[in-house]
Order: C-alpha cells, then sequence, then structure tokens
C-alpha cells in the first residue's frame, strides 16, 4: 500500500484505510469488512481479534501479504476464495475455484434434512461436500455419498471430509449416472441459474466460481429433470428428495417432482424466499404391489 508521497505508510491504520479505499475504489459491496478480513488473514489473525492484537506497524513482509490480498480482492474475487475457507452451518469449509462456495440459504436445506427421519443419504453435486459433511456430522450414525461430476470438487470435499472427522464416500458420477443403490434421502444444489441469467450475476460469482455449479446452460431447470426422473429408482420406500431451488423456481420444479410421483413442499429460506423443494416419495410400488 505505498503512497505516492512515500510518507511512513506501514502503520496499521494507514494501511487498514488505504485498503478499504482501494476496494471501495473497485466497487466492492462492504469494503470495510472486507479489508478487515483481509488484514487479519495478513496478520494471521482471528478477526476478532484485529482491534486488540493487531501490531501498530506491519512488517514489510506482512505489508506485501495484504497488498496481494487487498489485489486480488480488488479484481472481484471472493472472500473465501483468497482465505480458502468457508463458514457454513457448524464448520468451515474449503473453497477453491472448483468449487461453489457454500452460501447461508443453503442452510435452510440441512435444517429441512435434520426434521427428516433417514440413515442414508446422497447428495448429487457435492461441491465442497457443505451439505452432505453437516449432515453426516449431525448424525454420526447415518451412512453418506457425495457425488461430483468434477473430480477437482470430489478431491476438495474428501479433504473436507478428512479435515472435519466425518466418514462419508465420494465418487464421481453425472446426477444419478454413476449412482448405484438406494438411500432415505437425496440431496442436492444443483446449478440452477439459466444462462441467460448469467450475465446479470456479481462479477465475483460470474468471473470466480465455477460455471458447471451455477449454471446448466439452459433454463436452469436440467438438473431438476434429472433428479426427478431419477429419484425413485434411487430412494427406499417412503425416501424423500431436497433440492434447493432458485427463487422463482417453486412452481416449476415442485411440478416436476409431483409429475414424478411425489408429495411435494416448498420451503422458504431465512428471507422468506422459495429455496427447497421437500419431495416425498410413496413406498416403492414394487415393493407393495
Ligand atoms: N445461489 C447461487 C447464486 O445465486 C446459485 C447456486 C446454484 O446454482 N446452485 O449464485
Amino acid at each position: 500500500m505505498t503512497q505516492p508521497n512515500g510518507a511512513d505508510d506501514g502503520g496499521f491504520r494507514a494501511q487498514l484505510a488505504a485498503a478499504v479505499a482501494r476496494l471501495t475504489q473497485a466497487g466492492v459491496a462492504d469494503a470495510p469488512r472486507d479489508a478487515r478480513l483481509l488484514m487479519a488473514h495478513a496478520l494471521d489473525l482471528p478477526v476478532t481479534r484485529l482491534g486488540i492484537d493487531a501490531p501498530a506497524r506491519l512488517t514489510p513482509a506482512q505489508q506485501a501479504r495484504l497488498a496481494e490480498l487487498i489485489a486480488r480482492r480488488a479484481s472481484r474475487q471472493p472472500i473465501s476464495q483468497i482465505i480458502g475457507r468457508r463458514a457454513f452451518w457448524k464448520h468451515d469449509f474449503h473453497v477453491t475455484p472448483d468449487t461453489l462456495d457454500p452460501r447461508p440459504e443453503t442452510e435452510t436445506l440441512v435444517q429441512a434434512a435434520l426434521r427428516l427421519d433417514w440413515s442414508s443419504v446422497l447428495d448429487l453435486g457435492t461441491g465442497t461436500g457443505a451439505i452432505l459433511i453437516s449432515l453426516l456430522a449431525e448424525r454420526p450414525q447415518a451412512g453418506g455419498l457425495g457425488t461430483d461430476i468434477s473430480d477437482a470438487a470430489l478431491a476438495v470435499a474428501r479433504g473436507n471430509a478428512a479435515r472435519l472427522g466425518v466418514k462419508a464416500d465420494f465418487t464421481r458420477a453425472d446426477w444419478f449416472d454413476g449412482v448405484t443403490g438406494r438411500f432415505d434421502l437425496i440431496v442436492s444444489n444443483p446449478p440452477y441459474i439459466a444462462l441467460s441469467e448469467m450475465a446479470a450475476l456479481s462479477p465475483e460469482v460470474r468471473e470466480f466460481e465455477p460455471h458447471g455449479a451455477l449454471t446448466d446452460f439452459g433454463d436452469g431447470l436440467s438438473a431438476y429433470r434429472r433428479i426427478a426422473a431419477g429419484a425413485a429408482r434411487h430412494l427406499t420406500p417412503n425416501g424423500a428428495v431436497l433440492v434447493e431451488i432458485g427463487w422463482q423456481q417453486g412452481q416449476a420444479v415442485a411440478r416436476l417432482f409431483a409429475e414424478a410421483g411425489a408429495s411435494v413442499r416448498v420451503l422458504p429460506d431465512l428471507d422468506g424466499r422459495d429455496r427447497v423443494i421437500e419431495a416425498h416419495f410413496g413406498p416403492d410400488p414394487v415393493k407393495t404391489a
């Protein structure tokens, strides 16, 4: 954060102010918050200790580290990718450019899953593994399988499970293509942004998150078509599906699962917007016939 006038700029306050100014200029929405987070990261401090433990002056190495972090954020890279982790539900998850950044609204799905009775769970398109690992951490007796079409994402998910001490299986699959067996619960936060909506996303999402995790390159509903079509064949009798949806997709996705034979509810997130489809499939017709 060298100042053009060559002033003595190594002080903590001057460095922080310069970082806020740079991020503000770059159009970052909450520049003061992000500057503090990255300052804390540069100093290896928890952000809650920044006001207490920060040194009066930064060493040249700390200044260089901060400058690099601020430059990345000014390019609009998401904070989670810069610091490599994101808090979700009760844990911190390692996040990379190969994985969707876990979002708070997805906790609605976790909450809904924990109201149901299940001892096996399949997470389609697991990404960081945030949903699956959060669920299995709450139900240590249960078993779970996470799939992804991206090997790089699977590596991140496996690492997260190991680091958090959660036992889960992971395998490469294209929705149900590559999945064998039946599960009491199927969960997914699939790519649901229509290709036509991609241009309107913030640069953080559009330029840095993996497009294959965001959009189906179509109308935003194709993953739900695949999941609805294959669900009954991969559920135990009376099994359920929980999928995250875009807030305007409630009706369309509810219809897809109703047409597949399920009874369906639409659940809101904490902002009151449609966010999760809960679909219950009846007893396996082969077994009850
Ligand atoms: N909720 C994400 C967003 O709006 C999209 C995630 C997804 O497509 N599953 O950026």
